[in-house]
């Protein structure tokens, strides 16, 4: 086994995965990471599932990089001959009230994303399981849908072994450098050397450098419902049911089909309180149960007595405004950071992948949304 390299990565999450996979096919000598393994259970990419969606508002950005993703995920797909993506569709629930729906259809379009805008009557006729009282509005994207998480970045990391990734399960430790970094150290006392470090660690990165990142990257806790639905009830699986958002909810509540039999999956994006990634408690709070079922009786009364078959606490890697950090460390020629995925990173991977590559390479200029200068300290929510 070699100990110098030309990258390594250490995280073996979504965008670790798609970095190294981008850098291996363009022919480098690259090491993967990896402390608890791929998509382990603490990791932000290790759910079941994860929603691809193009809509981002009036954000053309966000909306361009998840169009083409997902075509770089079918193709992935295809290739490992997995299901795992399922076209679902993804439809957008607004009482009208919000500019950010108001933009989704028009940029959508301009993108040339098929999508359908939905009359009030037509989403009680069509969705009659659901009753969305405030809602006004639906904005259906017809081509989006689900992407099978954990499954997908074990896959790619499996890809990236047979095309001659190094991939070791071992922590890194926190790297000691000035202006030039050498090698990093494991906690098991094993010296690795590299001409480029990347350090793709999710959730874990306020840890390794908390000097610069603390604060600027806050984990948060989020907790993830699976519901049993009637027994051979098909109105919770798709094509009956899209992937939906209930976008203007004061909770943001969301919903996946049944997928995989794991049961219907539910959840509120908001940012729940600050979470530690290796020690956190993965057990649901009571208090949010009663606020499942509230909602569950308002908007879902088939399945307001619905047993709880499953739960997951996961954690978004916020940054101050929900843009992802993609930036070199201040002072560093050889050392990047790419996390704050922020609750919806996990649809970009392919291009984040893409874009790392090209940028370590110095074939592209920096986006300046992702660079470190415009993260501050403290939270906001910015990019859905
Ligand atoms: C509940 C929930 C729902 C979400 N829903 C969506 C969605 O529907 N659509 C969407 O696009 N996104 C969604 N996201 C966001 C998305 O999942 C994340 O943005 C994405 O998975 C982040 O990936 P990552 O590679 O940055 O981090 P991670 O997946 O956390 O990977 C980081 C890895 O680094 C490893 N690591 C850490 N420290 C070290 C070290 N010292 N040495 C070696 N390895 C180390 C960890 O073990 C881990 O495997 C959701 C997130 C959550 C929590």
């Amino acid at each position: 086994m070699r100990k110098s390299y030309d990258f390594i990565i250490v995280g073996a999450g979504v965008f670790g995965a798609w970095t190294t996979l981008c850098l291996r096919q363009s022919g480098f000598a690259v090491a993967l990471l990896d402390a608890y393994g791929a998509a382990n259970g603490r990791a932000s990419s290790g759910g079941e599932t994860r929603v691809a969606r193009t809509g981002y508002g009036p954000d053309e950005l966000y909306t361009r990089w998840a169009a083409r993703s997902l075509v770089l995920w079918k193709e992935f797909a295809d290739r490992r001959k997995r299901e795992l993506f399922h076209k679902t569709g993804f439809l957008w629930l607004s009482d009208d009230s919000d500019p950010y729906t108001g933009r989704i259809f028009d940029v959508l379009t301009h993108n040339g994303i098929p999508c359908r805008e939905l009359s009030a009557p037509e989403i009680r006729q069509t969705y009659a399981q659901f009753s969305f009282s405030d809602i006004q509005r639906g904005i259906l994207e017809t081509e989006s849908g689900v992407l099978m998480a954990r499954e997908a970045v074990q896959a790619l990391v499996k890809e990236a072994i047979e095309s001659g990734v190094e991939y070791r399960q071992v922590s890194a430790l926190p790297p000691l450098a000035d202006r030039q970094l050498k090698e990093i150290e494991t906690t098991a006392g094993e010296r690795l050397s590299a001409a480029v470090f990347i350090f793709t660690s999710g959730p874990w990165l306020p840890k390794l450098f908390p000097d610069l990142l603390a604060n600027r990257l806050r984990p948060t806790r989020q907790e993830v419902f699976f519901l049993g639905v009637p027994p051979g009830d098909d109105s919770f699986r798709s094509p009956r049911m899209p992937v939906w958002l209930h976008h203007t909810h004061p909770k943001r509540p969301y919903a996946l089909p049944d997928i995989a039999n794991r049961g219907f999956k539910i959840a509120f994006d908001r940012h729940g309180p600050e979470f530690d990634p290796d020690d956190g408690s993965r057990v649901v709070a009571p208090g949010t149960i009663d606020e499942l079922r509230a909602y569950l009786r308002e908007s879902i009364p088939a399945l307001k007595n619905a047993p709880i078959v499953e739960t997951r606490v996961c954690q978004y890697e916020n940054t101050s405004n929900g843009d992802f950090l993609i930036d070199r460390y201040p002072g560093f020629e050889n050392l990047w950071l790419v996390g704050g995925g922020s609750g919806h990173g996990f649809k970009h991977g392919p291009m984040v992948g893409e874009y790392v590559r090209d940028l370590v390479l110095g074939k592209i200029s920096a986006v300046a949304r992702f660079s470190l200068a415009t993260k501050e300290i403290g939270p906001m929510r910015a990019v859905f």
